[in-house]
């Protein structure tokens, strides 16, 4: 349940090994998950860390400049106070060598997709981060439990911080390819809003009364997985295909856009607005930020996003109730996803165990019926279609114009 890019590869390692594969998609596959950047950072999860003393006063003088937006009911009662219980702490024993696992897995099965054809623009370059104190990032980088290799550089007439473990990718692309190869392998991909699973029969309910029989279900929902009691959030963000010529691949602290170079275009991101909601107003704004930074461009396609993040930051992998749960990778899903879809089609598969990614860190989870349905829509009705947007937009999350 969920075709973004963690669902993608829990039903690619699970179409691998020869299981039957459906996956269950409310919209268009890998509708949220292609608005990111595509910036992978294997070894650098410090930027997940939104549990850390000092993110939220960082956070509020981000929302009080107009760069990150709060609106009500995106958090739940039960998410508050396991931040509440994070916030300033270590998490706990077993975490940083499970997290170096997933950033390991996870370049290891992208280098050998892209080895044997590389159609998404995967490449290993670094990462410029410019707008920060770069003294203070070396010396944080140098007491990080996963030792990323950093080192002082200059981009786009600024001093910054090069990250020399990360690489990129079009995320565009990969889904089409990813699509492609679970086609090739006879999975089906049905266009449909899950709205819950009978527990006995492991049956999923689907709208308009369908069902589709499953020995195992994985749901790997994004944020609507919290349906099921795993505290996660929606950091809503925007993703621009454009044509601006950027020289380098950056993220610009100050303005919160990050810049990928492709094939003759650029993506561009920001925000992260706690935002479950169908105005996508703030779009506007990468926009204009972007523009400051690299002067006019086209812009070819846009996609809206929520990064699912958990209290702690640490993604969720773990059997709750008869399912299988895989969310919460926060500013990470793309980096982690080959390994997070692996542990889960392991669950599924009735082998492994969540370890330190368990959901129980946060208390009991609710399992037992699931109705994830009942969570569709902050709004409360049941939204599968085209989000709705303000009248700049069509009605439509992913649109092609020319400016
Ligand atoms: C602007 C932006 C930039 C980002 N940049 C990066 C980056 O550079 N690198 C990186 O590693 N990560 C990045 N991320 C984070 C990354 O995109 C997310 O962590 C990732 O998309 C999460 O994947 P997911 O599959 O868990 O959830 P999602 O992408 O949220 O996918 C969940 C899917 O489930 C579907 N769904 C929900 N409910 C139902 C239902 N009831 N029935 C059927 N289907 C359902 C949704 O339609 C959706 O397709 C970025 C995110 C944003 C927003």
């Amino acid at each position: 349940m969920g075709g973004g890019i963690l669902g993608l590869f829990a039903a690619l390692h699970l179409a691998r090994e020869g299981a039957d594969v459906a996956v269950l998609e409310r919209g268009e596959p890998g509708e949220w998950s292609r608005a990111a950047a595509g910036i992978l950072e294997f070894t650098r999860f410090s930027i997940n860390r939104i549990s850390a003393r000092g993110y939220p006063a960082s956070y509020l003088r981000m929302a009080l400049r107009g760069d990150a937006r709060i609106r009500a009911g995106a958090l739940g009662a039960r998410w508050v106070l396991s931040y509440l219980r994070a916030w300033g702490r270590e998490p706990p024993s077993g975490m940083w060598e499970a997290v170096r696992w997933l950033g390991e897995y996870s370049r290891s099965e992208y280098r050998a997709m892209a080895e044997a054809s590389n159609d998404f623009e995967y490449a290993e370059e670094p990462l410029h981060e410019v707008g920060g104190d770069v003294g203070a990032a070396l010396e944080e980088a140098r007491r990080d439990p996963l030792s990323p290799r950093v080192e002082a550089g200059e981009c786009c007439g600024m001093e910054s911080l090069v990250y020399l473990d990360a690489a990129r990718l079009s995320t565009g692309a990969f889904i089409s390819r990813i699509l492609g190869e679970l086609r090739g392998l006879g999975a089906r991909i049905v266009r449909a809003a899950a709205l819950g699973v009978r527990p006995a029969s492991g049956e999923v309910l689907l709208e308009g009364g369908r069902t589709e029989g499953a020995d195992a279900v994985v749901v790997a929902a994004g944020y609507r997985t919290r349906a099921l009691g795993v505290p996660v959030a929606p950091f809503k963000g925007y993703g621009f295909l454009t044509g601006a010529r950027a020289r380098a691949m950056f993220v610009d602290l100050r303005s919160g856009i990050a810049v990928v170079p492709l094939r003759g275009r650029s993506k561009l991101t920001g925000r992260f607005d706690l935002d479950a909601g169908g105005d996508h107003s703030p779009a506007l704004r990468v926009l204009r930020r972007g523009r400051e930074a690299l002067g006019d461009f086209a812009v070819y396609e846009m996609a809206v996003g929520y990064r699912p993040c958990t209290p702690d930051g640490f993604p969720v992998v773990d059997r709750v109730g008869s399912v299988v749960v895989a969310t919460g990778a926060c500013r990470l899903g793309w980096t982690y996803a080959p390994a997070l879809g692996r542990l889960a089609a392991d669950l599924a598969l009735g082998r492994g165990s969540p370890g330190a990614l368990g959901a129980g860190r946060f208390g009991p989870p609710r399992g037992g019926v699931l109705r994830i349905g009942s969570d569709i829509g902050s709004e409360g009705t049941l939204k599968c279609g085209p989000q709705p947007g303000p009248p700049w937009i069509p009605p439509s999350t992913r649109y092609t114009w020319r400016a």
